[in-house]
């Protein structure tokens, strides 16, 4: 049977979706394969179709015991033998699915990874008994302190490749910026592992930021336009998510909380009620959603600011899996961002410290952006995006345009006469002419020192940002970010380029005054 036959017969598709084709290729090729697809992808398919066309077992590790059960009757339902091991099958349950892997019965097991290293139980030295044809890793991320999902009995998954050193491996994940990536390829030893990435765009889902204002209104207020949909709130506190889901419920809506505090049976019946559109609004921290399949989801609300993009493209990832139009809504306040800065302060741990608070760093950036909300997330996962998507409120929004040339040749000059050696702090300062000692004396002679004396600080540090996302600014990556000129800026400084900014309406008039054009 060839790839696509089987396609057709156990899963009842005619084509492959994004490079699945690909992928089953590589595993049946016997090649390892790290696998980044959006959600809803089509993710499951990547190892189920090779499972069916190989002699011997799958084994398919997945964090997510709760959802072993929906994927296993689903696969038995297509006639493709399947069991899963867990924690809540019994004695007897567990040694009929033994037998039945013994006699080669099964083509799929679905495991927890703690299941399989744990001391009392080495579910390995069994399955090493076994003819085992591949081992697929879901929610690969698992394994990256970097990511925003980190668990610890991942790591254990890094003996895989020494315990079936011939056996393909491959690690599926919705989710990974580089550095995830690379932590995946090398804890779990990939061997020269082929990468299939698809976009990450989804072209359903709109985004939008909301200044976080009078917040229950906001929401009441959107809320209105969606009394029929289902939908996530996504909060920060547990607490938060609970009097939430109350006030919600003395609306009239309902709306139920989630969060990792309440017992096991109170969680399942909660989402349950959900997948079952009993209730409409899920009131949740971030410990919901992993895994759930529920395609009507029309929107996902962030109700705090997330702690990284990552995270937050996931969970807006929720909506829309039907393809349908869907919204993606965050409130952002700069309070907010505040908390989080001194939640991601890792006590004794500076690198871990500071790679979280450059994630933090991106996710204000995005909530400040005054271009394409989507092509900022496209570029952040790596793909390259044109600067209009038509569909996030920034491109929906008309802004008037101003041109900010001398502006921009103020900043630039700035930056140029520091000798490219300061942060933005310093030479917005130094712009306004500020009087601080920090400012060395030498700087205060130059001819540039206060030319910007007319902006605020806060408008200063709007028109940076514009020069840095229009390319005439570099923010380094060191540990004290400086700023310096790129290629284009050249231009500019000698009047060959005119350089144009977005109007912010609080920044209207400041910004005539400087151009009276
Ligand atoms: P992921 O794990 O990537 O979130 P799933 O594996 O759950 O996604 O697949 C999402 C949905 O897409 C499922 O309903 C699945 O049956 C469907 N799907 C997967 N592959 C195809 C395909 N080639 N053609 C049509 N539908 C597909
Ligand atoms: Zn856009």
């Amino acid at each position: 049977m060839t790839p696509l036959e089987a396609l057709h017969k156990y899963f009842g598709y005619t084509e492959f979706r994004h490079q699945q084709g690909a992928i089953v290729q590589q595993i049946l090729n016997g090649g390892d394969a790290l696998v980044l697809m959006p959600t809803g992808g089509g993710k499951s398919l990547c190892y189920q179709l090779p499972a069916v066309l190989m002699d011997g077992l799958t084994v398919v590790i997945s964090p997510l015991i709760a959802l072993m059960k929906d994927q296993v009757d689903a696969l038995n339902i297509n006639g493709i033998p399947a069991a899963f091991l867990n924690s809540s099958l019994n004695a007897n349950e567990q040694q009929s699915i033994i037998s039945r892997l013994k006699s080669g019965e099964i083509k799929l097991l679905y495991l927890a990874p703690e299941r399989l290293f744990g001391s009392e139980n080495r579910l390995v030295t069994f399955l090493k008994t076994l003819n085992v044809s591949l081992i697929a890793i879901d929610e690969a991320h698992c394994i990256s302190h970097w990511g925003h999902d980190f668990r610890p009995e991942y790591l254990m998954l890094s003996s895989f490749k020494t315990e079936f050193p011939k056996t393909p491996v491959i690690a599926l994940t919705a989710t990974a910026d580089d550095l995830t990536r690379k932590d995946i390829r090398e804890k779990l030893a990939l061997h020269q592992p082929k990468e299939f990435v698809s976009s990450f765009n989804r072209p359903n889902i709109s985004y939008k930021v909301s200044p976080k204002k009078d917040s229950y209104n906001q929401l009441l207020n959107f809320l209105d336009d969606h009394q029929e949909d289902s939908g996530i709130i996504y909060c920060l506190s547990r607490q938060s998510t609970e009097d939430l889901a109350a006030d919600l419920q003395k609306q009239g809506y309902a709306a139920k909380a989630y969060h990792a505090g309440l017992d096991n049976e109170t969680k399942a019946h909660n989402q349950d009620q959900f997948l079952r559109d009993e209730i409409k609004i899920m009131v949740a921290t971030i410990a919901f959603g992993m895994g759930i399949n529920k395609s009507n989801v029309r929107y996902v609300i962030h109700h705090d600011l997330p702690k990284n993009i990552e995270g937050y493209y996931q969970e807006t990832g929720r909506a829309g899996r039907d393809g349908l139009p869907s919204e993606a809504l965050l409130f952002f306040s700069a309070g907010d961002a505040f908390k989080l800065q001194r939640f991601a302060r890792v006590e004794g741990n500076e690198d871990q410290s500071r790679i979280m608070l450059k994630k933090l760093d991106d996710m204000v950036k995005y909530c400040q952006l005054q271009t394409c909300r989507r092509q900022y997330l496209m570029h952040y996962f790596n793909e390259q995006f044109p600067d209009h998507c038509g569909s996030c409120d920034v491109c929906l929004t008309e802004f008037k345009k101003f041109d900010g040339t001398v502006i921009a040749q103020k900043a630039l000059s700035a930056v140029y006469r520091l000798n490219q050696r300061f942060g933005t702090n310093y030479v917005i300062d130094f712009l306004r002419g500020s009087k601080s000692e920090k400012i060395r004396d030498e700087h205060k002679q130059l001819k540039t020192y206060g030319i910007g004396a007319d902006l605020s600080k806060a408008e200063w540090q709007r028109y940076m940002g514009q020069l840095a996302i229009q390319g005439y600014l570099v923010v380094t990556d060191d540990q004290y970010p400086i700023l310096k000129l790129t290629a284009t800026s050249e231009a500019v400084l000698k009047g060959l380029q005119k350089v144009e900014f977005n109007l912010a309406e609080d920044l209207e008039t400041a910004a005539t005054e400087t151009q009276p054009t």
